[in-house]
């Protein structure tokens, strides 16, 4: 394999038009064909960790976060950026990063769901995908097949329910021609067959991949089929989250579920630790950017890292309680999501490819509690 097939596969996971205007993802240092061996997955590609994907002779380093933001106009060896560049490129490691794209496709869903947040949406779109109408016609006997290769590849999302389709038998006409092999019916003889059309709904992202698997388990040698866009409706996708949760709970309690659920034992809070809570916004990372959002968006606390004093008083008095869990580990999920992610992919379809290691950095916040 090589690294451009490992580009592709982070690009259906978490494609590059989901990031933000201002981000920098993708291959940021290095080479596409570069055979991939090993990689190392870390949250940030600080100087420690691309030691470490030096000194464990790994082919590709991963981050979360961008080593390079915006445009440098040197690179200098003896400075912390031009050191790091310098150590990627010495050591044939390409370098890649996903990071808003990362948020707006899986960060923000995970940590939605570690709070378990109801009906979540997100708090700050960054794209909208369109969603298209797809409707195959299919013998009955295969029917069952094509729709579950359907729906287990990812069709039919309508809000909180997957798997959604909608079903109506009928006949099908069709004359076999000369040179044709068909699936039913004999060469140059009008025939009728009961179908199913078969109904559901597919995004821009997952819609040539979900056609190809239908094809493939399709057993018609021409299959008919519409893709028609649906004008009015797409998808938002986007950083963070807002949901409510079950029953309303006091923001402590609130505080010991994130503790809980992120690893975390020391963090900030902005707000009466006795105050019910039940509209709750997350966002791992820095959250200043959507302080506004979730206060428009009805939010009781927002749950996030990096805030500063101004945007905690502000919001404080804007009836905003905060969680401020911290950057490093609100996000560190992402690591372990990200290496296992690769490895089904790796494995599920291809064996030939299990010689391919990939490993986590070590890597710790660079703030310590005192
Ligand atoms: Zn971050």
């Amino acid at each position: 394999m090589k690294s451009n097939d490992v580009i592709n596969l982070l690009e259906q996971l978490a494609p590059k038009r989901y990031a933000c205007d201002w981000d920098n993802v993708g291959l940021l240092v290095g080479r596409r064909d570069k055979e991939v061996k090993k990689i190392m997955i870390a949250l940030d590609a600080s100087l420690s960790v691309i030691e470490q994907a030096a000194a464990n002779k790994a082919d590709m380093l991963i981050t979360h976060h961008p080593m390079i933001f915006s445009a440098i106009k040197k690179v200098d060896y003896d400075d912390i950026t031009g050191k790091k560049i310098a150590k990627l490129i010495a050591n044939d490691i390409t370098y890649v990063a996903a990071h808003t794209n990362m948020d707006a496709a899986v960060m923000a869903d995970i940590a939605a769901k570690k709070m378990e947040l109801i009906d979540a949406r997100p708090l700050d779109v960054t794209y909208t995908e369109k969603m298209y109408k797809l409707a195959v016609y299919v013998p009955v006997e295969s029917a069952d097949l094509v729709r579950s290769t359907m729906l287990n590849d990812g069709a039919g999302f309508y809000g909180n329910y997957s798997h959604c389709s909608y079903n109506i038998a009928g006949k099908g006409t069709y004359m076999p021609l000369e040179g044709t092999n068909p699936y039913k019916g004999t060469v140059n003889k009008f025939e009728v067959t009961d179908e199913i059309k078969i109904e559901t709904l597919v995004s821009d992202s997952n819609k040539n991949r979900i056609i190809r698997h239908m094809l493939e388990v399709h057993p018609y040698e021409e299959v008919a089929y519409d893709l028609y866009e649906i004008s009015d409706s797409g998808y938002d996708i986007g950083v963070g989250k807002i949901g409510r949760i079950k029953e309303p709970v006091e923001l402590i309690e609130c505080v010991n579920i994130v503790k809980a659920q992120f690893g975390i034992n020391n963090l900030r809070l902005v707000g009466d630790p006795d105050k019910k809570v039940r509209f709750i916004a997350i966002c791992p990372g820095a959250g200043k950017s959507v302080v506004k959002n979730a206060i428009k968006m009805g939010a009781d606390v927002l749950v996030t890292g990096d805030i500063d004093h101004h945007t905690a008083l502000d919001a404080y008095e804007d009836g905003l309680c905060i969680i401020d869990a911290g950057h490093f580990c609100t996000e560190h999920f992402i690591v372990d999501y990200l290496k296992n992610h690769l490895l089904r992919c790796f494995y599920k379809d291809d064996l030939d490819n299990k010689d391919i290691e990939v490993i986590s950095a070590k890597e710790e916040s660079p703030f310590i509690f005192l």
